[in-house]
């Protein structure tokens, strides 16, 4: 009997044994610590998705009360202080960023510590317009004719090349529309070029889109990629204003196209994590406009729309856990709050709509400062939506 009850024991302790070395593995993999270059409202979503996985995140921004430093711990810093942002991510395992104009040598100068995804050469392709856009031309990924630059008076000096209408851009720093003119003759060149400093710029082809869309994918460690819904979206003076998922225009094979060309883009860059690209649609025909190597404000809508969000999956990317589902969880229609708190009482009054405040503590004019999610089931439904939330949220 002796013998039986030590065998029982010896067994037990072999079983708790096992269990503890399966947890140890568990809590590795599950206490990771992602560091986030950027603490905007990107970096706070990024941090709450984060929370229920048992992964901690920390977040560098130069301003001490940025979206972030709310929800999770936030180190003070300047995007080019190498050293300082080394001190504070000590520790991290994985290094990622949520807005793609952070300088790209600080985050070449951080590759050698930690894993960086996406690469910086990622962010090093989209960082530049014409980069971005010659390389999507060399894979095969349509793009607006252009023609580029050192400066705006170095454009001028090959009439030959030029075209009109057309959209002239900085090449880098821009976002939210800033950095770029629509141009309707060689006069609004030559006046643009008085009144400018010189900067590197591309003049690419005015597209007449008929919609705009942006496509959302997350692309593992080992190669797998899943994809949202395609979002058809709305700019009002350069900045996202509405976006809607699943589109309400759907061109015949619109979604195999769009997620073919994305793959593309993510599979040539060896893609970890969330990437979002927008396109312009003309008539049946497709065109590369750009790509975010990150999380993307066309996606917010998956908080709440999709099985697991877009934050949810570039975490699980980036620390290499298996992805989520990306399924929708019937239609969404996204506003943004830009500048306002809309009418607060009556869209948290209204039924299936998500509100999102970022708690900036600047509110300037156009900026965004939140979003809304109204959930429905219908494109019937669409119309009376926009009419009732439209009003609610400017
Ligand atoms: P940003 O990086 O500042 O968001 P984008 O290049 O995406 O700049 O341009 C912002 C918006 O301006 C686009 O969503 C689109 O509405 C319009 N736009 C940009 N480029 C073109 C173009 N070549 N033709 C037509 N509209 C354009």
């Amino acid at each position: 009997v002796k013998h039986s009850e030590s065998i029982k024991k010896d067994k037990q302790v072999q079983f708790l044994h096992q269990k503890i070395l399966v947890n140890k593995e568990i809590f590795y993999t599950m206490s990771k610590t992602i560091g986030i270059l950027g603490g905007g409202q990107l970096a706070r979503m990024l941090a709450l998705a984060a929370h229920p996985l048992g992964i901690r995140t920390r977040c560098i921004d130069p301003s001490p009360d940025c979206p972030a430093a709310q929800v999770t711990e936030c180190g003070c810093f300047a995007f080019d202080d190498v050293e300082g942002i080394s001190r504070y991510f000590s520790g991290i395992d994985v290094l990622t960023f949520e807005f793609e104009n952070v300088p790209v040598e600080t985050v070449k100068a951080l590759a050698g510590q930690y894993e960086v995804r996406p690469s910086e050469y990622a962010l090093e392709v989209t960082q530049n317009r014409i980069r971005e856009k010659e390389f999507c031309k060399g894979i095969g990924v349509p793009v607006p004719g252009f023609v580029s630059a050192e400066s705006m008076t170095a454009l001028l000096a090959k009439p030959e090349a030029l075209f009109f209408p057309s959209v002239l851009k900085r090449t880098t720093g821009g976002y939210d529309g800033k950095g770029q003119w629509r141009l309707d003759s060689i006069d609004d060149l030559v006046a643009l070029s008085s009144s400018s400093k010189s900067f590197e710029v591309i003049m690419e082809e005015f597209v007449p889109f008929d919609a705009e869309y942006s496509c959302i994918g997350v692309r593992s460690r080992d190669g797998d990629m899943a994809f949202y819904s395609i979002c058809e979206n709305v700019h009002v003076k350069g900045i996202l204003f509405e976006t809607v998922s699943p589109p309400e225009h759907d061109t015949e094979g619109m979604c195999d196209i769009l997620c073919s060309y994305t793959r593309k883009i993510a599979d040539e860059l060896n893609y970890v994590g969330v990437i979002a690209v927008e396109y312009f649609q003309k008539d049946k025909k497709f065109y590369f406009n750009e790509f975010a190597p990150r999380v993307h404000n066309t996606g917010h809508w998956t908080i709440e729309g999709a099985a697991t969000s877009q934050f949810e999956n570039h975490i699980r990317a980036c620390a290499g856990l298996p992805l989520g589902s990306t399924s929708s969880i019937g239609h969404s229609l996204m506003y943004n709050l830009l500048g306002t708190k809309g009418d607060v009482d009556a869209l948290m009054s209204c039924a299936s709509l998500h509100y999102h405040w970022y708690g900036k503590s600047v509110i300037t004019d156009r900026r965004k400062v939140g979003h809304v999610t109204q959930m429905f089931s219908s494109h019937d439904q669409l119309e009376a939506l926009r009419n009732r939330l439209g009003a609610l949220v400017t």
